[in-house]
């Protein structure tokens, strides 16, 4: 059995043998920050914007254990139901509770980086039910059993020359490989699963917690159909994601676009504050109309609450998943998605310690430059680099030195110099400094 820092090694090495995959990670990367800046640009009063983004996110995370609970109150007083899940496992069960109560074959789904994390696509199928992401990107990923790559571009590395020859392969005819009929061929295809579907899973970009109103922000417009059109909506997403009020909410899916895509705004924010509802008949409130019967949120911690403890590492749970720092990141500009596990990047890094355990963690964090590029390009301005090396200097203390670092410790403590020199030749060179 390698250990984890050869299996690391190779994956990079094999990454880095595709030039082209390569060249296509790097261009999108700097293209999303070419927009990023030109969008900064355009809106009025951007340093004031955001100095609150950062209020917000820090007053939501010193208060975590007290807005959970309001989340639970408000959702509840709406209708919908609320579990905290503890591990990936107890979501991963709560979700399939609620499927098999409905007997549900087929599951949509909009992009989540925490369903992800908890693997909960390859848990329901091993329960027979079918998951179909409808997020352009996740689809391709989806079928084509890749890694995604970036959190809001997680195909960005495949060429669309593949793309094509999987839709012509789904359909059952030839799909071009221009873009819009790629595009057509996969509204076509997604639209009878939006309808066929017993249940649909969202992740949450931001929740209120005096509302219980959850925000979807897409381009698509595949996360309304996915909270929508199905009888069920699951959303999951991790406890971080709670802001104290709604009007903070507003505030972080206002700059979210900017940093995530370098729009100036994204097509779609879906509010959702409970199942769907009406009065219409004679004022009595009756629960399923149009949209959802239910809905159910739950929260997952998996390792945030250590996070939260920690005063190392709780500012990262700040983060709102922009992945601008992604973009600007000379590693992730080299080796995309490879820069991680589940939650890619240096500060994914942080998070997988936290989520999936040191040994996980233990590659990337070593593949990390310490440049603060990421630092300077983060809305928030979180001192990733200085998490990172407290990261190593926890995963030193458990065992997890990377051989060539574990090298030059050893040369230093035996002879004093990094290189392994010996003594004797130190002492010449001192002399010749001396002279
Ligand atoms: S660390 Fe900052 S730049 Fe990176 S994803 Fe989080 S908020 Fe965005």
């Amino acid at each position: 059995m390698k250990n984890w820092y050869e299996i690391y090694k190779n994956t990079i090495i094999e990454t880095l043998s595709k030039e082209e995959i390569t060249k296509t990670i790097k261009k999108a990367a700097q293209k999303i920050t070419e927009n990023k800046n030109n969008a900064l640009k355009q809106i009025k009063n951007v340093e004031e914007l955001l100095k609150r983004v950062r209020e917000i996110r820090q007053n939501a995370i010193d208060r975590l254990e007290t807005l959970i609970k309001e989340v639970k109150e408000s959702i509840e007083a709406v209708g919908g139901t609320f579990y905290l899940a503890k591990t990936a496992e107890e979501a991963n069960k709560k979700v399939l509770e609620i499927c098999e109560e409905h007997e549900a074959k087929l599951v949509v789904k909009s992009k989540s980086m925490t369903t992800e994390e908890i693997s909960l696509n390859e848990y329901l199928e091993k329960h027979n039910i079918e998951v179909v992401e409808t997020d352009l990107g996740e689809f391709i990923i989806q079928q084509l059993e890749e890694k995604p790559s970036h959190f809001v571009a997680p195909a960005i590395h495949i060429p669309r020359e593949k793309i094509s020859k999987l839709f012509s392969k789904l359909m059952g005819e030839k799909i071009s490989q221009e873009i819009p009929e790629i595009t057509l061929a996969a509204r076509k295809l997604l639209r009878e699963k939006f309808i066929k579907a017993d249940i649909g899973i969202s992740g949450a970009n931001a929740i209120a917690a005096d509302t219980g109103t959850i925000f979807l922000v897409t381009n698509e417009g595949n996360g309304r159909f996915v909270t929508n059109a199905p009888p069920v909506h699951i959303c999951i997403a991790g406890i971080e994601k709670i802001n104290p009020t709604i009007e903070d909410a507003f505030i972080i899916t206002r700059i979210l676009p900017v940093y995530a895509t370098g729009q100036i705004m994204t097509s779609y924010i879906s509010l959702i504050t409970g199942p769907s509802r009406t009065a219409d008949i004679e004022f009595t409130t009756t629960i399923g109309v149009h949209g959802p019967k239910e809905l159910h949120l739950i929260l997952l911690d998996n390792g945030r609450t250590n996070m939260l403890k920690d005063p190392d590492f709780k500012e990262a749970l700040q983060c709102i998943r922009c992945g601008s720092c992604l973009n600007v990141c000379p590693v992730y500009q080299r080796i995309g998605g490879t820069y991680g596990y589940k939650y890619i990047g240096a500060i994914g890094t942080i998070y997988t310690a936290f989520t999936h355990g040191m040994e996980k963690a233990a590659g990337p964090a070593y593949t990390c430059t310490l440049c603060a590029k990421c630092t300077q390009a983060c809305p928030l301005e979180l001192n990733i680099p200085k998490m990172v090396t407290k990261l190593r200097s926890r995963l030193q203390k458990a065992g997890y030195t990377a051989p060539p670092h574990q090298k030059v410790l050893t040369n230093i403590l035996n002879t004093g110099n990094p290189f392994g020199e010996p003594k004797q030749t130190r002492t010449t060179w001192m002399k010749c400094d001396l002279q």
